[in-house]
């Protein structure tokens, strides 16, 4: 697992990429730049560059984040029991960054809702089989 230490990672992470992928914050709902994204291709860490959720696996869930019924191997899972809820954080096995959470109302064929905080990605879009920037 990649380490770094605070300071490093504020330098690197804009203020809000920050809060969310170490501080484990939340952005507002409806307000990130993957919401209606469609397009075709990865995404991947905001934070280390590994490869997270593919686009395939995106969907509409009207929650207000980015969700996907399905993540890669590289998404770990914990429990999170702050604000007084029961929930399922997930982030990224790399470098620790906080993800989002995982529900149990999502489609078939996992049932599962990950939801995802667009300022944790950085989407890479698959142009005639090429990923690009
Ligand atoms: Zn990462």
């Amino acid at each position: 697992m990649m380490k770094k230490t605070d300071q490093e990672w504020a330098d690197e992470l804009t203020p809000d990429q920050y809060r969310i992928l170490r501080m484990k914050g939340t952005e507002a709902p409806g307000s990130g730049a993957y919401l209606d994204l469609s397009e075709d291709g990865m995404y991947s860490c905001a934070a280390c560059g590994t490869d997270l959720f593919s686009s395939e696996a995106k969907y509409h869930s009207g929650c207000g984040w980015p969700s996907f019924y399905e993540s890669s191997d590289r998404v770990g899972r914990r429990d999170d029991d702050s604000l007084g809820m029961k929930r399922i954080e997930i982030y990224c096995k790399h470098c620790d960054g906080h993800l989002g959470h995982v529900f149990p109302d999502g489609p078939q064929p996992t049932g599962e809702r990950h939801c995802v905080n667009s300022l944790a990605l950085k989407f890479k879009a698959k142009k005639g089989g090429v990923e690009t920037e």
